[in-house]
């Protein structure tokens, strides 16, 4: 008998049933829940899958409760990083007009290299 797992890996063990685009969608996620995911705690590959949304990470010893199949950045830690870069974005045009008083978010940065000058 030829090998009936090779279209839908994992999901071949449900045989005929549930239709194949169902079982090539649980496929695409079991593989993916079932690698070793980043922990957020110390970053390494380390966090399992213990239960729906209960993750263990094998090197901090950390069980913490997160995305149901596999850990994706937090929408928190993207925005915060969206916003960071955004601010950098900003110092950097900041710095480039350097017309000495700036009234903005990095008003303090401009204040201080403006006394910078000065002192010189
Ligand atoms: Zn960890």
């Amino acid at each position: 008998m030829a090998t009936k797992t090779k279209k839908v890996k994992a999901a071949g063990r449900l045989g005929v049933r549930y239709g194949r685009s169902v079982r090539s969608k649980l496929a695409s996620v079991e593989t993916k829940q079932r690698v070793k995911q980043e922990c957020p705690f110390c970053k390494k590959k380390k966090a399992k899958r213990v239960s729906k949304g209960i993750w263990v990470c094998l090197k901090c010893k950390k069980k913490f409760a997160s995305d149901v199949f596999y850990l994706e950045k937090s929408i928190a830690a993207q925005t915060e990083e969206r916003i960071a870069k955004a601010a950098k974005k900003e110092k950097k045009r900041v710095e480039k007009k350097d017309t000495g008083v700036q009234k903005d978010k990095s008003g303090r940065n401009a204040l201080a290299r403006k006394s910078k000058k000065t002192s010189k």
